[in-house]
């Protein structure tokens, strides 16, 4: 049993640094956005009691924040409507004054404030904090974009890295989304393979959860008819 859910951006520059500084049961999304994971978060800190805090870990560079601030600056028409109202739409009406205050500033506020409402959604006390992560200390080797995947695991306790391994993919040339339901991920997968032009999605296949591969499989299917989704085992 896990005491602590570890949220972070699905940045492909993060499992590595994420994996050494944190344990816990990790969840992850484009920008850390924790009002489209809410429900993710919920499940989870009630199945698992034991849960005692949520650690939010958001980041400079952040492709998603760059989303966010180029559709403020008037390019909101070059993402697609499912990222425009899963995360474009929580920055509505705020105000920063570049993507440096948006980074360090604005989004920190805006996760803690979604994190905040967690622990009544819940039903008992769950500390929360959001951490900032410096990616220019991340020391990430050159890799040629052609390289760049997307990895849609369930949250787990296991090794990030590990999985991206498991699943045959490259160390920091992977996005990581985890979420419960591959619902919940479609703005993020979206935002993947319109704006960040990642050409391969992996579904990460634990032995326990097989059925459900196939049913996130469709949900893919039915949503990006021109994705040919990858299944890979993880565990
Ligand atoms: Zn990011």
């Amino acid at each position: 049993m896990a005491e602590r859910i570890v949220a972070t951006c699905m940045d492909r520059r993060l499992p590595q640094k994420i994996g050494a500084i944190a344990d816990g049961i990790h969840v992850s999304n484009a920008g850390c956005n924790i009002a489209a994971m809410r429900d993710t978060l919920v499940a989870l800190a009630r199945q698992d009691k034991e849960i005692r805090e949520i650690v939010a870990y958001v980041h400079t560079d952040c492709g998603a924040m760059g989303a966010v601030d180029d559709a403020r600056n008037g390019h909101v028409h070059k993402y697609g409507g499912r990222i425009k109202h899963t995360l474009l739409d929580v920055f509505m009406g705020r105000s920063w004054k570049g993507r440096d205050d948006l980074e360090r500033r604005e989004n920190v506020g805006v996760q803690l404030k979604a994190l905040e409402e967690i622990p009544a959604l819940v039903g008992r006390e769950i500390a929360v904090r959001v951490e900032l992560i410096e990616t220019s200390a991340i020391k990430v080797p050159e890799i040629d974009h052609s390289e760049f995947a997307l990895l849609i695991l369930k949250p787990s306790e296991s090794s990030v890295p590990e999985a991206i391994s498991k699943a045959g993919l490259k160390q920091f040339a992977t996005y990581v989304v985890q979420l419960l339901n591959v619902s919940e991920a479609l703005g993020d997968i979206e935002l993947t393979i319109n704006n960040l032009h990642v050409g391969r999605v992996v579904l990460g296949v634990a032995a326990s959860s097989k059925a459900q591969t196939l049913s996130d499989k469709q949900t893919l299917k039915s949503a990006f008819p021109n994705l040919e989704p990858e299944e890979a085992y993880v565990e």
